[in-house]
């Protein structure tokens, strides 16, 4: 457990009071920092967050994660306010796609429906027809009638549902899209951490490489990786996948153990929300998320036909 310093301590008291008096929900993703994490009023995966997004009777919504996942609360309830501890914190993978990446590739297959990982722009959104999240991308692509899928921007995840569906899977923007944390674990890392660790099973994330893939025992979302050691008699995992799991999952399953794959599993850009931002924020009522009308609507429908699918 992390000793929080003393100034610490008086920004988290003078963050709750903030959002007690301002009447913010507190949204985190599961890679913030742990301090942030327990601030928060729900945590999840992409996919909680955005479900839960259409669920929250709040008007004001302070989100911790990165630029893309706030788009998505915003293009989900247009009508609330939502802001953001900085409007540094984006993604690299999310960015290495484009508007004109993604209309060159669907004027080269123009029957080919376009399937986008959440993780990926408000504009980007706009020109799919579903998006997906790491924990429903094999469900969404095995559900759409089409044999061949634009899949963009993670080439790790689209050769994972490629191998799940067994549908042609043409990665946009190809090789240069991937997450940088994810696809840092490697071959020799697995042989380490077996070696470290023999009685544990190693669960990785699937924007993994399918090198690394190929030799652990589960692959699953944040979420799906929440659930697994319940079901799972195994008392210690290795987590494959960034760093902020590793303040979740003991939190969650006191009585096992739980070792990070690799130390440097982190995300920069999710770190960069911490306390001083995130009390400023409530303070000034600063970083508000604002997109144009036309592409909210238009960003809403690959989103909207990725729940109907779930529901099918
Ligand atoms: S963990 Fe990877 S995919 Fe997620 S925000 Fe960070 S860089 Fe992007």
């Amino acid at each position: 457990m992390i000793k929080e310093t003393a100034i610490e301590r008086e920004l988290i008291e003078k963050i709750k009071e903030l959002k007690e008096k301002k009447g913010y929900t507190i949204l985190g993703h599961n890679y913030v920092i742990s301090e942030l994490q327990d601030l928060s009023d729900i945590t999840g995966d992409s996919l909680q967050l955005a479900r839960l997004a259409t669920e929250i009777e709040n008007d004001k919504i302070l989100f911790l994660g990165v630029d893309f996942m706030a788009e998505t609360l915003k293009i989900l309830n247009p009508s609330k306010k939502i802001i953001v501890p900085t409007k540094g914190s984006t993604c690299p993978m999310a960015n290495s796609l484009t508007p004109e990446i993604i209309k060159s590739f669907k004027e080269k297959y123009p029957n080919a429906p376009v399937v986008l990982y959440v993780n990926s722009t408000a504009e980007c959104k706009a020109l799919a027809d579903y998006t997906c999240t790491s924990a429903n991308a094999v469900e969404i692509v095995s559900k759409i009638d089409s044999d061949t899928i634009l899949f963009g921007p993670d080439k790790n995840l689209g050769s994972y549902v490629a191998e799940k569906t067994g549908k042609k899977i043409i990665p946009i923007p190809g090789e240069t899209g991937y997450c940088y944390v994810h696809n840092r674990f490697s071959v020799e890392d697995v042989r380490k951490a077996k070696e470290k660790y023999p009685n544990a099973k190693i669960i990785v994330h699937p924007e993994s490489s399918k090198e690394v893939r190929d030799l652990c025992e589960y692959i699953g979302s944040t979420g799906q990786m929440m659930k697994f050691p319940k079901e799972d008699e195994t008392e210690e995992f290795i987590i494959g996948t960034e760093i902020g799991m590793i303040h979740k999952l003991p939190k969650t399953f006191k009585d096992k153990k739980f070792y990070p794959l690799k130390e440097l599993g982190i995300c920069n850009n999710m770190k960069k929300n911490n306390l001083k931002n995130v009390y400023e924020a409530l303070l000034n009522e600063e970083n508000e998320i604002n997109l144009p009308e036309e592409i909210i609507e238009k960003a809403k429908i690959p989103i909207m036909n990725m729940f109907k699918l779930m529901e099918g």
